[in-house]
């Protein structure tokens, strides 16, 4: 027997349709990346993204075609957004920090019609531009006075074409499996990948994000996603701000520790997002300088394993509650946070440190299991570690055009590539990318554990362990590190900081100081340059 409950596809559209019936006026604030703050609301939003999707039809974009962005976090950037989504159009994130031949190619694979950029990223555009054929053009997200200089016969000023049209549009009737948003993901080997969301998925995981135990959030939170809606649809909370009704703080460009705190306090933000390194560059700050946090309740730390000075720091010096959040591209992208359980604050502090500082659980809506090289399913014990699969409403079945083709086990999960332990409370642990662990005497050791170990001395300003080849043992760790500013630390010193905290077989062999660790576009470091640049290391005896 079927149920009698109305069909109410779950679409994009309809979030920000929510928020302009019940939230109209609440705030979207954004530092504009050519200067000063702009300030307007929900009802601002819905009608430009409204012009803009008018926009989108004058230029000719249709249903189920697919339009760039690459842009920093800005209202501006949400409108398009919103805009391409509300005609079923699919918004497709272009990450800046790309190398130019990466953007061509993801540009041409996904076959986008225009390109809405920043007015900074005009590089960008004039690389793309004679390699492109699909891209019909460039339109700036600013006004006539702050159009980039550019010799690109087709540049459009985002404000001029805007104001040629009125925001009388109706959104599509879209079926909730459409298409909506794409982002492509770099993998070591091979092409770049897209992920294709859905409307479902994308609002699915929004009303996963907003739960207690995943973001906590509501109408009275103030939003400021650090982390960029070119990467992972900023972990979603451009879509769970309007959900909820939250103020949206877009940061735009400057993720300065001063840029942040000045906007943190300013606009009484109560809840923001990012990778380690922001943070650690805005704790330092605030050390720096003497300040404080007035208003910010909640952290979020994930995109890489959060170091345990960053979780000790914001919660013991000022007083904000970190939650670990692990996850993918391909989930959407988040998978887990590490909120404590019911029965754990009357734990002793370091073993809720310990439990936080893990990857966390699943909200529902991911299924986890962890399993061994023959595919077989390891214990939930806290220590047997394996591979990760994942299997839910919001994650990948497949790539864009099949690229990289089936994906799925046979009973529907995903490789997610990470090699994990998940414990009797359901928390997972990551130990390692499955290509970064270090096999030393036919067991593993994890290089996150060590790097978290490592940025724990005062002195670590970054952190990297690989396994470089060894004659006996196959593989040994090195780590490598960058000191602060005026730092002296000795390898004798940090090797000895470390003692007793690992298995003394654990410990790297070696420590090579350098001024700087590469990262990717999306801030990971980049272990596959570091093993070729270490491939000759001298083995230790
Ligand atoms: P991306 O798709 O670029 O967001 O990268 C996803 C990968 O980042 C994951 O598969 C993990 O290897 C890594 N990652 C994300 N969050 C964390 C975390 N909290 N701790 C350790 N690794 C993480």
């Amino acid at each position: 027997m079927l149920g009698l409950m109305q069909d109410w596809p779950l679409t994009v559209p309809k979030i920000l349709e929510h928020a302009l019936r019940y939230h109209a006026e609440r705030e979207v604030v954004t530092r504009v990346p050519e200067g000063g703050i702009e300030r307007y609301t929900y009802a601002d939003l819905g009608a430009r993204a409204r012009r803009v999707a008018k926009l989108l039809r004058k230029l000719g974009v249709r249903r189920g075609e697919v339009v760039g962005t690459c842009a920093t976090n800005t209202s501006r950037h949400m409108e398009v957004w919103y805009g391409l989504m509300g005609i079923g159009a699919v918004c497709h994130t272009l990450n800046p920090r790309l190398f130019a031949e990466q953007l061509v190619y993801i540009c041409n694979h996904a076959e986008d019609r225009y390109v809405f950029l920043d007015g900074a990223f005009v590089g960008i555009a004039e690389a793309l531009a004679p390699k492109c054929p699909s891209v019909r053009g460039f339109v700036f997200l600013t006004d006539r006075a702050h159009m980039p200089e550019t010799e690109l016969e087709n540049a459009f000023c985002y404000e001029e074409l805007l104001s040629e049209v009125d925001d009388d549009v109706e959104w599509c009737e879209l079926d909730e499996n459409e298409a909506a948003g794409l982002c492509y993901t770099s993998g070591t080997t091979g092409n770049p990948k897209g992920v294709l969301y859905s409307h479902r998925s994308n609002v699915l995981h929004a009303m996963s994000v907003v739960q207690p135990d995943s973001f906590g959030l509501g109408s009275r939170s103030v939003v400021l996603p650090v982390v960029p809606m070119f990467h992972a649809n900023a972990w979603a909370l451009t879509f769970a701000a309007p959900m909820v009704g939250a103020k949206l703080v877009m940061p735009g460009a400057d993720l300065s520790g001063s840029a942040l705190h000045e906007l943190f306090e300013t606009e009484g933000v109560t809840f923001t997002a990012a990778v380690p390194t922001v943070w650690l560059g805005l704790l330092d700050f605030m050390e720096a300088n003497d300040l404080r946090l007035s208003s910010l309740q909640r952290v979020v730390i994930g995109g890489s394993a959060c170091p345990r000075v960053a979780l000790e720091k914001f919660e013991e010096v000022y007083g904000v509650d970190v939650t670990h959040g692990w996850g993918m591209t391909e989930m959407s992208p988040v998978g887990t946070n590490s909120c404590l359980k019911a029965g754990m604050e009357s734990w002793p502090r370091d073993a809720q440190i310990f439990q936080k500082l893990k990857q966390g659980r699943p909200a529902f809506g991911v299924e986890m299991r962890v399993v061994d090289d023959d595919g077989k399913e390891l214990p939930r014990d806290g220590k047997a570690f394996g591979r990760l699969l994942v299997r839910g409403a919001a994650i990948a079945k497949g790539y864009h055009k099949g690229e990289g083709g089936q994906v799925l086990d046979a009973q529907g999960f995903f490789d997610t590539g990470d090699v994990a332990t998940l414990d009797p409370h359901g928390y997972m642990q990551i130990t390692d990318r499955a290509k970064d662990v270090i096999k030393s005497g036919g067991e593993w050791i994890s290089s996150i554990e060590l790097e978290n170990l490592a940025v724990g001395h005062p002195e670590v300003l970054e952190a990297a362990v690989i396994g470089v080849p060894h004659p006996k043992w196959d593989e040994r760790p090195l780590l490598i590190v960058v000191r602060r500013e005026g730092s002296r630390v000795s390898k004798a010193g940090l090797l000895a900081f470390m003692r007793g905290k690992v298995a003394n077989w654990w410990l790297p062999d070696d420590v090579a100081f350098v001024d700087e660790i590469p990262h990717t576009a999306t801030g990971k470091i980049q272990k596959r340059t570091l093993r070729e640049k270490f491939a000759e290391h001298p083995a230790a005896d």
